[in-house]
């Protein structure tokens, strides 16, 4: 119980927790006690891992993050915590993040910055830990939990990841129920682990998919043993660079990380090839009209009837309720993306831009299909920056877009992607490769990750 305690404790300096549990956590580790007595010992058993706040856990308030759901405590588990306490795993707490997942540095949440355990050398200003999962990779970093769940709709797994120096992956869309999690973007939206490094995010990942009937777009096929099958042997493998994706702008040391990853996997016996995804540039500006217009369809249901908060003013009627509960429950990036989803699927322009934006989606699903003719993985550096100060993007909304520029694409056309550490920048700071996978391939992504 005092380590449980002490771990909580050790977050609040970072604020990445939304809702502490250790007595979740604690139960855990005593059934893991009696589990090892009786010789039933499972993969996490009393593990003690951290949980996104987006994933709805049975009696323990669940928040996205955002006012809106303030109070809400669901009476039901999400699939993938389900999965992980079957597992053996126990909950630390409920991790801060952005607002619904939407933004890339954690500081679109209603509870307040969470705040990276790095620090430029000399330099006290405050580091994002990334964004959307940014409770998940601060705790993870910090060693305050050895896990964490994260979810990915653009980005949020591998970016948090990369500017933490933890590895993460995003698996294929499907793998992961989104049951139970509080959805963004569906179409986008996945669960992943977030952990110290690739062989705890494979036995993280196993513990977390499977085939779920309550989800309609997950895939109904068996879980791989991931980490059993493991290899670090790249021999046969054709390594991608994708000629795209050196951007204008680009820091040189980002590119020399990029230099460093493509020798590392020439060592393990990869044969490097350089490839052309055309439709790279096209993917952040899709995205962000397919996102907020599916996320403007998805937060419809928070009407102050059915979930956390209500604002009832005086003599005010059913339209009044509405409109006061979500100016007051959503933050602003939250309005920002409604209100550009709403627009952009209203009647007069619909075809203009959502239409568009899912024939450029197409696209770039077809520019990796043809990539795969050549190569059996792409390898590519993660953000186009190290971490960023608290405040130093967010009054700029589109500066903060561009950072998703490396894990847009993959997002898009739902593809399995990984980041690991691969160095530190001229400060020190940590920076990330990303390893993208062929549908399925999560086993071919953790093994290059290796
Ligand atoms: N930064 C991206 C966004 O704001 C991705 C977020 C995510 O993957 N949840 O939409």
């Amino acid at each position: 119980a005092e380590a449980f305690n002490a771990a909580v404790a050790a977050a609040r300096p970072l604020n990445a927790f939304i809702t502490e549990t250790p007595d979740h956590a604690l139960a855990a580790a005593a059934q893991a006690d009696r589990d090892r007595a009786a010789g039933t010992l499972r993969p996490l058993s009393g593990v003690p891992l951290g949980i996104k706040d987006l994933f709805c856990t049975r009696g323990t308030q669940t928040t996205a993050a955002s006012r809106i759901l303030e109070g809400f405590t669901p009476t039901y588990e999400s699939t993938v915590t389900a999965n992980l306490f079957a597992a053996g795993a126990g909950m630390l707490g409920k991790l801060n993040m952005d607002q619904f997942a939407m933004g890339s540095s954690n500081e679109t949440s209603a509870f307040g910055n969470v705040i990276s355990p790095w620090r430029r050398p000399g330099d006290t200003a405050p580091l994002a830990p990334g964004g959307s999962s940014g409770g998940s990779s601060a705790a993870v970093a910090a060693r305050i939990a050895p896990g964490a769940t994260g979810t990915d709709t653009g980005g949020s797994i591998r970016q948090p990841a990369a500017f933490t120096g933890i590895s993460g992956i995003k698996p294929t869309y499907g793998r992961c129920s989104r049951w139970g999690v509080v959805a963004f973007a569906s179409s986008l939206d996945q669960a992943g682990p977030m952990a110290r490094d690739v062989r705890d995010c494979a036995i993280l990942l196993e513990a977390m998919s499977g085939f779920d009937a309550k989800d309609s777009t997950s895939l109904d096929l068996p879980v791989p043993a991931w980490e059993r099958s493991l290899s670090p042997d790249l021999r046969g493998k054709r390594i991608g660079v994708p000629r795209e994706y050196r951007v204008d702008g680009m820091p040189a040391e980002i590119e020399a990380l990029w230099e460093q990853g493509i020798a590392f996997v020439r060592d393990a016996g990869a044969e490097i090839v350089e490839v052309s995804l055309p439709h790279t540039r096209y993917a952040l500006p899709a995205y962000y009209i397919i996102a907020p217009a599916e996320a403007s369809s998805n937060l419809a249901r928070y009407d102050g009837v059915r979930y956390g908060l209500r604002e009832l003013p005086d003599g005010a009627g059913l339209q009044d309720m509405y409109a006061a509960t979500r100016a007051a429950g959503f933050g602003a990036e939250v309005r920002r993306r409604i209100l550009i989803g709403t627009y952009v699927l209203s009647a007069g322009f619909y075809d203009a831009y959502y239409t568009q934006a899912q024939k450029v989606r197409a696209l770039i699903a077809r520019d990796f299909e043809q990539a795969w003719a050549t190569c059996d993985l792409l390898l590519t550096p993660t953000a186009p920056s190290a971490a960023f100060a608290l405040g130093e993007k967010s009054a700029d909304p589109i500066a903060m877009y561009l950072n998703d520029v490396f894990t847009v694409p993959s997002s898009l056309a739902g593809l399995p992607a990984m980041s690991v550490p691969a160095g530190l920048d001229a400060q020190g700071l940590p920076l990330g490769l990303q390893v993208i996978g062929r549908p399925l391939d999560e086993q071919g992504v953790l093994d290059a990750g290796l």
